[in-house]
């Protein structure tokens, strides 16, 4: 029998390197991450204990991940509590997907629950406010699953602009004013990294949120012009200023577009080097009115400009509840810090809910991607998958011991602790938490009574109830089959930008109809089809 001990403590040699960079030719993709780089130095085998964890697996379930139906069921659009923070995730692993799972979003409700608002009527209400974190590939359809409609989704804060963080924007800048998002799209994120290409003439890219913004709103336009037929705007809309919501600047939308349109998309670029050190240099967003205030702060991952966000929300007995969210990173102080979360007089006081990534050892990562149940070196590609994964760590991630050790620098400890972009299944949930117990043997993960836990991993539609002294986990019962979310449409709509002279909506506008089939033959004056669709 393999154990991790032998899995672990082989490393990859020179020889495996060399015949990586053969292999490089072939654009070889394991972990994720297609193979293009030269060989590098080797680093000797480091000596780990075994964690425990022994492949071929002794008995967990490899393929599925049983802890989530021990939850209690969430009904999705159940109205929050007044003093309810809501923590939802609608994407939860690392690319590549999994039907089971797809890339990062967090949804972060507060209350009180409002219903009709905006002068809605019929709909199913939304919290005071609400954000996205992230939003990568495939998260529509679980926000969608979730009744979540366009226009709870228009505050968005990508922690880094990587594809399974951000992907699924376009569609939820897209499809937004055809349903009840009557405003803009509020984007907050990185600014340019300043980092210089290495190839001449050192090109210094414009590679922040903005540029980004600006790229995508031009992208889209083919979209949001045919689209325009509809209305596209609420005529009563309060237009955010940099006071109203706390900005660090004027959120102007970019492009032509009006500052109430829905195809307005507003870049909040933040200073990302910023975490508070001098106070309130960090702040992305503080609303007075729902009394939300999110910070930010710089990790380590890939490229200089990625980073965590805090959250803070004042429930109406005055007690914070707090949310950290770090995306993903290689472990590093500044988070840990974040989380101790000291007060004005640099009291630590510590988060609820403190969320972080984590990735699975090279070996079992490898293993995983390539569909084997232990980790087989004589597997063709395996030593070189597991050199790519090693690399692929080394630039971005945080292995599972050294998340352990990080959680164990947090004092006071979050209240519950959340491992995101990670592919929870029965055996590599088990295998981490062997792993973060080593450092924190204070951790319990309890399958059978969930809400015993105060360390979890995040699934999709895990739904986290956070109340002052309480923190209940849910898990929300969808059907496959949803048409969309239920919407709460404001009133009054402007006139829409492709209208007739009565002012009317002109689908019809943008269209060259020569070659139309018409429901009425006006020349033979017969009925070709019927006009109400059946
Ligand atoms: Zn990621
Ligand atoms: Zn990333």
């Amino acid at each position: 029998m393999k154990t991790a001990k032998q899995a672990t403590g082989t490393d990859v040699t020179r020889r495996d390197a060399l015949k990586l960079s053969g292999l490089a030719l072939g654009g070889l993709a394991v972990g994720g991450v297609a193979v293009g780089t030269r060989p590098r130095t080797v680093r000797a085998g480091q000596p780990c204990g075994p964690n425990g964890c022994d492949y071929p697996n002794n008995g967990w379930p490899t393929q599925q991940y049983t802890y989530p139906t021990g939850l209690d069921p969430f009904t999705p659009n159940t109205p929050l509590d007044d003093d309810e923070m809501r923590i939802t995730f609608l994407g939860s692993t690392f690319p590549p997907s999994r039907r089971a799972q797809q890339m990062m979003s967090i949804f972060v409700e507060v209350g009180p629950w409002i219903q009709n608002p905006n002068g809605s009527t019929g709909g199913p209400g939304q919290a005071a406010d609400s954000f996205i974190f992230d939003c990568g590939v495939g998260v529509v359809t679980n926000y969608k699953a979730m009744q979540i409609g366009y226009g709870r989704m228009d505050k968005l804060f990508i922690t880094h602009l990587h594809a399974d963080h951000m992907n699924d924007l376009s569609a939820i800048y897209c499809f937004g004013p055809s349903e009840d998002r009557k405003w803009p799209m509020y984007v907050w994120g990185h600014g340019p990294s300043g980092v210089k290409s290495p190839m001449p003439p050192r090109r210094l890219y414009d590679d922040g949120t903005k540029a980004f913004c600006q790229h995508l709103r031009e992208a889209m336009r083919w979209h949001t012009e045919s689209f325009s037929f509809l209305p596209t705007s609420w005529g009563e809309y309060p237009i955010p200023t940099r006071h109203s919501w706390g900005l660090p600047c004027d959120p102007v939308p970019v492009g032509d577009d009006a500052p109430d349109d829905g195809f307005g998309l507003v870049p909040i670029e933040l200073d990302w080097t910023k975490s508070g050190q001098v106070p309130g240099d960090n702040v992305a967003y503080r609303n007075p009115t729902t009394r939300v205030k999110i910070t930010h702060f710089p990790v380590i991952h890939t490229r200089k400009g990625s980073m965590g966000y805090k959250l803070e929300w004042t429930a109406p007995n005055g007690q914070v509840l707090s949310m950290i969210y770090t995306s993903d990173t290689r472990p590093e102080t500044i988070s840990t810090d974040q989380a101790k979360n000291k007060d004005a007089n640099g009291v630590p006081r510590g988060v609820d809910v403190f969320i972080h990534e984590m990735i699975l050892p090279p070996e079992l990562l490898t293993m995983k991607n390539l569909g084997l149940t232990w980790p087989d070196h004589a597997y063709p590609n395996f030593n070189a998958g597991v050199y790519m994964a090693k690399t692929v760590e080394e630039s971005s991630h945080t292995p599972q011991g050294a998340f352990g050790y990080l959680l164990s620098q947090i004092v006071p400890h979050p209240t519950l602790t959340v491992a995101a972009h990670f592919p929870a299944a029965d055996d590599t949930v088990a295998c981490a938490l062997n792993s973060v117990k080593a450092h924190c043997p204070w951790v319990i993960w309890d399958p059978k009574h969930p809400n015993t836990s105060n360390m979890i991993w995040a699934t999709d539609l895990m739904v986290l109830s956070v109340k002052p002294g309480q923190i209940t986990q849910k898990l929300a019962v969808v059907s496959d089959y949803t048409f969309g979310a239920p919407q709460n449409v404001p009133s009054p709509l402007k006139t829409p930008k492709y209208h007739t002279a009565d002012g009317l909506m002109d689908p019809t506008a943008q269209l060259d109809l020569t070659t139309l089939i018409p429901p009425y033959d006006k020349d033979t004056k017969t009925w070709n089809y019927c006009e109400n669709g059946y």
